[in-house]
Order: C-alpha cells, then structure tokens, then sequence
C-alpha cells in the first residue's frame, strides 16, 4: 500500500489529489486494475469532482455547510460533531479502474480529499491491485 500525507489549509477544504494517487499507481505498476483511496479520519473524507472550475468545490463545501452546519445543535461535545456528519455524508473510499498505467477519469474528474476540521495534517492510502 502507498501512503502519502497532506496539509489542509483551512477548516473545511477539497483539496485536489489526482497527482499524488497517479503517482502511487504508477509506483504500483499496475496496468490495468483497482484503485482504491481511502482516508483514515472520521472528521474528512475524498471524492470525485470537477476539477476545472473550482467553483463546484466552493458550492459542494457551501452545501455540506448547510445540511451540517459547525453550530448546529449536536450531541457530540468535541465542537466538531459537524465534521464527523460531513465526512459520513462524503465518504471515506473511492475505487477507481486503472487502465494502461492510468486513472480512468472523465474528462473534468478529480479526486478530492475533503477536510472538515482542519487545518491538520493528513494521511491518504492507496492501495493498487
Ligand atoms: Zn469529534
């Protein structure tokens, strides 16, 4: 398995991942296969996205906000009980094929890593079979 770590800047950011999990398939060297990324947090999450116009992640991060707003009325007393909702209502895996070396994308998708308590520092897995 690859891991690499990021650095969120802000407490709720999609932060684009495309090239760091690229580079772990083609450190695999797997050529036609699985991709699967996962994050091992409860307060993020990944996802894929367009990753032309950026303002479709300001609209996604905008609309998590609002269906889990960070002062809204939650049991969970750690202050960031809206950041554990965003990251189930996101997800924590996304699988993607491998064709010829290469992430099969559509032609505006992104992998995203979705921070919702940061800024922290990260960790994403990737696993490539
Ligand atoms: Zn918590």
């Amino acid at each position: 398995m690859e891991q690499f770590t990021l650095r969120t800047p802000r407490r709720v950011a999609m932060v684009e991942i495309t090239g760091q999990v690229q580079s772990a398939v083609t450190k695999s060297g797997v050529k036609d296969g699985l991709c699967v990324v996962c994050v091992p947090h409860t307060t993020a999450g990944v996802t894929i996205s367009e990753n032309a116009d950026p303002s479709v992640c300001r609209d996604v991060e905008a609309t998590l906000s609002k269906l889990a707003p960070h002062d809204g009325d939650y049991s969970h007393g750690e202050g960031n009980a809206d950041a554990h909702v965003k990251s189930v209502l996101v997800g924590q895996s996304v699988t993607l094929p491998v064709s010829g070396g290469e992430l099969a994308f559509g032609t505006w998708q992104g992998i995203f890593f979705c921070e919702f308590d940061g800024p922290r520092t990260r960790t994403v897995n990737v696993q490539v079979k």
